[in-house]
């Protein structure tokens, strides 16, 4: 089995769905280990046949899979009862009995599959088990428990799945408690705006800025500000942006993000040959290493000098 062999497509992607989903049911319901793998072990498979036909083409080898994945998956989910954190099992002694329920020894059995194939599954339990959850428990989410990156991800599989009100009341939740929160939360602000954007819904995006400028944390805070200022550019606001840009750049000087928002800014009310100069400027002056979006940075830069945005400009006004 090889990394590139594990691309999921249907139906073993929406079986392997919807039994992540169960298991998320099942482990909430008493957060025991043992519970949830018996009930896996007994249920799984019906669950999700053409998902478990791809790891196992004999009796030995699925019920080596289906034990592996089945402690995989619980020591990926964050439990309710501890915080939000999983619980990993504790790691397997070569002469413990195996938990797949041969009878034989663990090094005589699935000590080879429990490490090669199930270690390459990225799971993430968190959407399953927010599901999970009673209207109370959600209401209650201890925000300050859940890893940012952890709701961001969260966001973006409900976004995908068109939930949008549901990625509303979840980051909602979370942007009361603004002046807890720091720039991991960037994200998941990107993501509420995303969807009042698609709701169509301006008076709830203007307020969620408002309450974003009030971050108590500095680069969350100007985060928010470089978003309003795009968004003034976009209403062709400049001279609102240009107060909001000064401001920043006493703020936050030395953030990478502020020579292209100004370059842009010059672009947006057709200032080229401004636009050029500074972004001459920035060329001369800026270091750059090699990380890609650096050099996207830099094309930027050079196509700006070299007088191109104004092309353009006139190119998309034919
Ligand atoms: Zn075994």
């Amino acid at each position: 089995m090889t990394t590139q062999e594990i691309h999921f497509v249907d139906p073993s992607e929406k079986e392997l769905e919807l039994l992540l989903r169960q298991c998320a049911v099942v482990i909430l319901q008493r957060e025991n280990a043992d519970d949830f793998l018996a009930w896996f072990r007994k249920h799984a498979v019906s669950m999700a046949p053409h998902f478990f036909q791809r790891f196992a083409s004999d009796a030995d080898e699925l019920r080596s899979f289906i034990s592996a994945f089945s402690r995989h998956i619980w020591d990926q989910t964050p439990l309710p009862g501890n915080h939000y954190l999983p619980r990993p099992l504790p790691e397997l002694q070569p002469d413990a009995c195996c938990p797949c329920d041969s009878k034989r020894n663990f090094q005589d059995c699935c000590a080879k599959a429990a490490h090669a194939e199930v270690s390459m599954f990225f799971l993430s339990m968190l959407p399953h088990v927010l599901d999970a959850l009673s209207p109370q428990q959600f209401a209650d989410l201890p925000y300050s428990e859940l890893p940012p990156e952890g709701l961001g991800f969260v966001a973006e599989t409900w976004m995908e799945q068109g939930r949008v009100l549901d990625v509303v009341k979840l980051l909602e939740g979370l942007f009361a408690h603004i002046d807890q929160l720091d720039e991991r939360s960037e994200h998941c602000f990107n993501s509420l705006l995303a969807c009042y954007d698609r709701l169509g819904n301006a008076q709830q995006k203007a307020r969620m800025i408002e309450i974003g400028l009030a971050a108590a944390n500095l680069k969350l805070r100007s985060a928010v500000m470089q978003r309003q200022c795009c968004i003034l550019i976009d209403s062709k606001e400049y001279a609102k942006a240009w107060v909001l840009f000064e401001t920043l750049r006493q703020l936050v000087p030395d953030d990478p993000a502020l020579p292209h928002l100004e370059v842009s800014m010059l672009i947006g009310q057709g200032d080229h040959e401004r636009a050029q100069n500074r972004a001459r400027f920035w060329l001369e002056h800026l270091t750059f290493n090699h990380s890609e979006e650096k050099i996207t940075l830099l094309e930027f830069f050079e196509a700006v000098a070299n007088g191109e945005s104004q092309h353009a400009d006139e190119n998309g006004k034919q």
